[in-house]
């Protein structure tokens, strides 16, 4: 394997919906490839227009960026999904017959942001929709949250009840009208209109007084919610302390970001540093948060405390247009729910359970048939990484390169997704959040129903996690249906190789925080070789206690305490670190007694877990107020400086142990030594990066994929890719599928297939 300095040729392939047939679409694409010297093709497909083209990364995506600036005046985007692929070797650039076969699945479009036309007709005094903030067309507007069942009719959407008036039904009967056909159309006559509630759902407004009023109501430090697109918003001025105090204490969320809506894109890039490729995410069609760093703002601190990092999105709907232009100062804009609850659609059930938190509810009479969070994204090597999928992005399907058995997946515990497969389509729900709270699960039963009815599909099978405890388990055992048992990094492997279409052999490499192992244990610092049949776990990161169990997920200063149990027993109690600093002498002889007798204390190859331990010793983070807290602030402290790698060593054996005592020393002697803790950070992701590659090397796969939650951490992830590309390797990750726990029902879908194929 030889050495790759620059990033090697790629395909980038892009599947788009949307008013792109018959508009002059496929010879724009042609010519455009032609003038990037980009080889490939494109073609029609039941699945939408489907574009590849290959060459180097940085024409790849001036073409995907020119695609979208340039396109023919009568073409519209409705979604537009990029996947950068390993290079088919074409040559030339062909125009291909137009695929009428395969599955002709009709699909439930994504929502789509508001598009340039209505966004003039909205403000235009003249327009009959001026001022409207539930106008939509053919080319933007609700679809997944309105859909009730298919065919795609207005009968079959929440807007059922309201008729078309004249003028609106000449519209949607012209076929030379912008809403010729559009199903949610609507308009001021016909349509549905604003409310402003009060705690109580007294009605104070109505109409465009109810937004003036609750424009007002923001600008003076009030508390809103906003029933949107996909559920509830909280709205507040991002400049109000006070507010955002009481939005912290209201959602008991001490200091998880919350996301923020800007009035403009000229905004934005004066607050935050920007690419093209992220402007291009944040005035896409699918419109979501865009993680971007921040560079300088006058902020509330309570919006990121501590980030470097600021969740941002434009307004994506008529009524979100009109409210933040009468603002023009950018707003917190969080999901509308309690802690580990999901997003409310309903306004009866948002007075009772955000009635204590919101001074004000701006609601509306157009009903949500089912949430959809705002999506999250973030850059990546230069590519989208999608973290959180819903609005926008859902229910779209992930084509595979092969077909599945028809069957379903229920995912797993945290930021779960269920999924379905028929043929060659995996269709992976919205966001569904942490199966804790009777509201979540009560989301994941719709989400499995919906799926199954919408799709008319009849699943042979259901997949699901090996952990017997999981709701999503149970509720898998009870379908009445065969139950496929999939280990956890089995699955998070195979969504990465489904969505890179990669075939076996390939390395998978797999961190995150928890997974359970079929040896009972808890795994998490996987290197999982992917074969024909199944797979071998051909390494791991050094188990170490976790006094406590569970708990140690909440407390890192539990996680560190156990790293230094494995690395120098009974002397850890002796040293004077942050961590331990963190315990009570009384806390600290309890903790010390249940790790000499072995008394919950599982063993962990956690990577999710070595990281808070890390964090911990650092003394950056002793409680983890939500998931990945720790971890994150390690990412972000870092400071780079050059080359500096603190060591680990591989243990043969099978599995092989990657061992990071040496690592750890390393640190601690740094530490006393004074070295500040984002060197010590930059030293200890480094140290990591060459354990991958020395595992890369002993396993020779020329592939290798990145999954887990831990692979949300940028700087991990492009370190790897560069290192292990610099070494010949193939490096995969993820794009359209969350690393995350959000990307397990898909590999669960992948791992039943194989299974159930080795028995015929
Ligand atoms: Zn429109
Ligand atoms: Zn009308
Ligand atoms: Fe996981």
């Amino acid at each position: 394997m030889g050495a790759a300095l620059s990033p090697p040729l790629a395909r980038l392939r892009l599947v788009i919906h949307g008013a792109v047939q018959g508009v002059g679409f496929r010879p724009f694409v042609y010519r455009l490839a032609g003038e990037l010297s980009l080889a490939g093709w494109v073609n029609n497909s039941p699945q939408g227009v489907v574009v590849e083209v290959e060459g180097p990364p940085g024409r790849l995506q001036e073409m995907l960026l020119r695609l979208e600036k340039e396109q023919p005046p009568l073409a519209a985007i409705h979604s537009l999904e990029p996947t950068f692929l390993d290079p088919a070797g074409y040559r030339g650039f062909e125009i291909r017959p137009s695929l009428e076969s395969g599955a002709p699945t009709a699909l439930v479009l994504p929502d789509i942001a508001t598009c340039p036309d209505c966004r003039r007709e909205i403000r235009s005094p003249s327009d009959r929709r001026f001022r409207y903030p539930f106008a939509n067309c053919t080319n933007c507007g609700p679809r997944f949250t309105i859909i009730e069942a298919l065919p795609y009719d207005r009968p079959h959407t929440t807007m059922k009840g309201f008729p078309l008036c004249p003028r609106c039904l000449a519209e949607y009967e012209d076929p030379a009208d912008r809403r010729f056909h559009a199903q949610p159309i609507a308009c001021p006559e016909c349509g549905p209109h604003l409310e402003l509630w009060d705690r109580q759902g007294a009605v104070l407004a109505t109409h465009h007084q109810a937004l003036l009023e609750t424009a007002r109501a923001l600008r003076q430090g009030g508390l809103v919610a906003l029933k949107g697109l996909g559920g509830f918003q909280f709205l507040a001025d991002a400049h109000n302390t006070p507010a955002l105090e009481r939005l912290r204490q209201g959602k008991q969320r001490e200091e998880k970001p919350f996301a923020l809506m800007y009035p403009s894109l000229e905004q934005v890039e004066a607050h935050c540093r920007i690419s093209a490729m992220e402007a291009r995410l944040l005035c896409a069609p699918e419109a979501p948060i865009v993680l971007l760093r921040r560079r300088d703002d006058d902020l509330s601190s309570l919006v990121a405390p501590g980030h470097p990092c600021l969740g941002i999105m434009l307004p994506y709907t008529p009524l979100h247009h009109l409210l933040i232009e009468k603002l023009d100062f950018p707003l917190v804009a969080t999901s509308g729910n309690l802690a580990d609850e999901p997003i409310c659609i309903d306004e009866g059930e948002a007075l009772a359970r955000l009635g204590d938190i919101a001074d004000l509810f701006l609601v509306h009479n157009r009903p949500i048939r089912r949430h959809a969070d705002d999506s999250i994204v973030r850059l990546v090597a230069g590519r989208e990484l999608v973290l959180r999928r819903a609005r926008g992005y859902a229910p779209l399907p992930v084509l595979l390169s092969s077909p599945l058995p028809t069957a379903m997946a229920v995912g797993a515990h945290l930021k779960n997704t269920v999924a379905l497969a028929v043929g060659n389509q995996v269709f992976v729900s919205q966001h569904l959040g942490d199966l804790e709270t009777a509201p979540a699960l009560a989301a994941f039963d719709l989400a499995l129903s919906d799926l199954q009815q919408l799709y008319s599909a009849r699943p042979e099978a259901v997949a699901c996690d090996l952990h017997p405890d999981y709701l999503s388990t149970r509720r898998a055992q009870g379908l009445g249906l065969r139950v496929v048992e999939v280990q956890h990094h089995y699955a998070h492997v195979l969504s990465c190789m489904a969505e890179n279409h990669l075939a076996p052999p390939v390395l998978g490499v797999c961190w995150d925080g928890t997974g359970y192992g079929p040896d009972q244990m808890v795994w998490g610092g996987e290197f999982l070789l992917v074969e024909e049949k199944g797979y071998r776990r051909l390494g791991h990161l050094r188990p170490f206690p976790l006094p406590g169990g569970d708990q140690a997920v909440r407390e890192p200063r539990r996680a560190a305490l156990g790293l230094l149990w494995a690395l120098c027993g009974e002397e850890a109690l002796t040293l004077d670190l942050p961590a331990l600093r963190a315990f009570t002498p009384a806390e600290l002889r309890v903790l010390a007694q249940m790790l000499r007798r072995g008394v919950n204390t599982p063993l962990t190859s956690s990577a999710g877990r070595l990281f808070d331990a890390t964090a911990s010793l650092l003394g950056l983070c002793q409680h983890n107020r939500f998931e990945g807290q720790t971890a994150m602030q390690l990412e972000f402290a870092l400071e780079e400086e050059g080359e500096v790698i603190y060591p680990v060593t591989l243990l043969a054996g099978e599995p092989a142990t990657l061992d990071w005592g040496p690592m750890i020393e390393a640190l601690l002697a740094d530490q006393r030594a004074g070295l500040g803790p984002g060197r010590i950070s930059a030293r200890f992701h480094n140290g990591l990066v060459e354990g991958i590659l020395a595992i890369a090397r002993l396993a020779g796969q020329e592939q290798v994929a990145l999954s887990g939650g831990c692979f949300q951490n940028q700087y991990l992830s492009e370190r790897a890719i560069t290192r292990l590309r610099a070494e010949g390797f193939r490096p995969h990750w993820h794009q359209r599928i969350p690393p995350n726990d959000g990307g397990i029902s898909l590999g669960q879908l992948v791992a039943a297939g194989r299974i159930l194929a080795m028995e015929v």
